[in-house]
């Protein structure tokens, strides 16, 4: 299955969590077995000379960790506040519903780690600045990220860019 037919699985919900929201639910691309395997082969191919692949708790963790395992790379978990159990560091982030906060371990990365960090959805752009904010503070190095698709009304992309002009964002839909 191409990308492009496995991204129609995905389902527009009105008002989730809140009023206004329009909620991409990925769950039904994620039942679809050939669209699942069709989006992280293709998130594969944008791994390149990356050594480690992160993901955002929650949805983010599900392609991360797949494709992280395609490539026989490692996996590192960008968790919310209070989840993970050795010593981290956090950023604090606005949310498109509200506010936020994410974490990871001091030591997940080793010296001189390039790092895929891979999302389901990049909205204002809060959650994956705030991620690559944190792997720079522990010595990861960002080499691309990806998000399976961007909302672009709230301009993410220009807010990342703006930042951190040297880290290409790849996404597959725009809606
Ligand atoms: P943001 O920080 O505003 O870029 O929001 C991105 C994060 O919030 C991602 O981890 C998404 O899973 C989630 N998110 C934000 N907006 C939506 C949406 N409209 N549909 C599904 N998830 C969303």
């Amino acid at each position: 299955m191409k990308i492009e037919q496995a991204l129609k699985l995905i389902r527009d919900v009105p008002d989730f969590p809140k009023p206004g929201i329009l909620f991409k639910d990925i769950t039904p691309l994620l039942s679809d077995g050939e669209a699942f395997l069709a989006v992280t082969q293709k998130f594969s191919t944008f791994a390149q000379s990356s050594t480690i692949i992160a993901g955002i708790e929650a949805r983010g963790f599900i392609f991360a960790s797949a494709v992280a395992n395609q490539l026989g790379a490692g996996f590192v978990p960008i968790r919310k506040a209070g989840k993970l159990p050795y010593e981290s560091i956090s950023a604090t982030y606005g949310l498109e519903y509200g506010d936020d906060e994410l974490e990871i371990h001091k030591d997940a990365f080793k010296p001189g780690d390039k790092v895929l960090l891979i999302d389901d959805v990049l909205a204002t752009g809060g959650t994956i600045g705030a991620a690559i904010d944190l792997i720079h503070e522990i010595g990861g190095e960002v080499i691309h990220v990806l998000a399976l698709l961007e909302i672009p009304g709230l301009s993410g992309r220009e807010r990342i860019n703006q930042l951190h002009p040297q880290i290409p964002i790849t996404s597959f839909m725009n809606s």
